[in-house]
């Protein structure tokens, strides 16, 4: 039933669906001890600094926070080496993605994205009444050949994940320079680093190898995940000043809560004391990454804090096979699943449950 007249762009997007968590696993099978891979999330508590600094803050909550966290962009921005005129923060990434949208994107304007990609992209792109171009992955990595070929007048906003979520894959920055400079000066090319803190620093930093050159290159960054504050919401983006002064205007006021100001600041002024915890993932990445190589899967290059298994057509029964095991992870039916790296014991849970499945790689 629809009440009020709901703009169609809305009655053909279907409900949001969030990963399922573990509990729901463990209700539908009848099992207990299952771990959730299917979110991308650190699967280590944030660092005492930045409790210490959140619980502080909600003592304060009755009051509006600074509704542009001013504190946060100077801290970002002295963080990653740009002016602070440079740095927007948003309701987490997604939130400055949907900002982005609502300052570029008009009804009928088209956006380009290598296809599969992030899930929220298309759904931006329908919310604003756009058309939403895919452009197909090759051997589960970007063509920007033919993302490039895919801009057209019509086109506002180009969308480069790197690393690729679902796939991992990267893109270096000489790749996207190239692909930049072929393009019109006014269409507008967010490279989405959610994965950043994962990615060999050999494929390039865009803040510093893009960002001076391109007016029209926005980098969009969150803490939600190497830095393990999903549960706040916080992100970043950089560009040029007058892309984020007019992006500013769209933020919902105050979206970036009192709480999530507090611990993104703890932990940005602490960024260092992550590193054992990033280091952990990646090792386990590679451990995870060898164990299934080794077991006769072939995988795409991950850069990110997940694997992605091309299985096809039995992409829903593996993932079904696992959940029965306790291993939660996220399906893209007929294509395949993507699977979080988490601790040592839940990698180790996976794995013992993929050499149970088996199967042909
Ligand atoms: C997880 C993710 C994000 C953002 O997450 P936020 O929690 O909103 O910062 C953005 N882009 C991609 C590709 C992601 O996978």
């Amino acid at each position: 039933m629809s009440i009020g007249r709901v703009r169609p762009a809305i009655t053909g997007l279907p409900a949001y669906h969030p990963g399922k968590a573990a509990e729901q696993a463990e209700a539908e099978h009848g099992i207990s001890g299952a771990v959730k891979l299917a979110s991308n999330e650190n699967p280590y508590e944030p660092i005492p600094q930045v409790v210490e600094a959140m619980q502080e803050a909600a003592k304060g909550v009755n009051r509006y926070a600074d509704h542009r966290a001013t504190g946060l962009r100077e801290a970002i921005g002295d963080w990653i080496g740009v002016d602070e005129r440079q740095v927007s923060v948003g309701c987490g990434s997604v939130g400055l993605l949907q900002q982005l949208f609502l300052t570029y994107v008009d009804a009928g304007d088209e956006v380009v994205s290598p296809w599969r990609s992030f899930e929220a992209y298309p759904i931006f792109a329908q919310l604003m009444g756009a058309t939403f171009v895919e452009v197909p992955l090759v051997d589960h990595r970007f063509d920007l050949e033919a993302a490039a070929a895919a801009v057209i007048p019509a086109t506002k906003l180009v969308l480069l994940a790197t690393p690729n979520n679902p796939t991992g894959t990267a893109v270096s920055t000489a790749e996207i320079h190239e692909f930049v400079s072929g393009l019109p000066s006014d269409v507008i090319v967010v490279v989405d680093e959610a994965y950043r803190e994962f990615l060999d620093p050999g494929f390039g930093d865009p803040v510093r190898d893009l960002v001076p050159q391109f007016a029209n290159l926005v980098v969009t960054r969150t803490l939600s995940k190497a830095y393990g504050l999903a549960g706040v919401r916080t992100g970043y983006l950089v560009a040029h000043p007058d892309v984020v002064t007019e992006v500013d205007k769209t933020l919902v006021p105050f979206a970036v809560n009192a709480v999530a100001q507090a611990g993104a600041l703890a932990a940005v002024r602490n960024a260092s004391a992550y590193k054992p915890a990033i280091d952990r993932l990646l090792a386990e990445r590679n451990r995870v990454v060898s164990a299934l190589t080794d077991a006769g899967w072939k995988l795409p290059d991950s850069q990110a804090n997940f694997v992605y298994l091309d299985l096809g057509e039995r992409t829903l029964e593996v993932c079904v096979e696992l959940e029965r095991r306790g291993v939660v992870t996220r399906p893209f039916a007929g294509e395949g699943l993507r699977v979080t790296i988490g601790t040592p014991e839940e990698n180790a849970k996976f794995l013992g449950a993929m050499a149970e499945i088996g199967g042909d790689a």
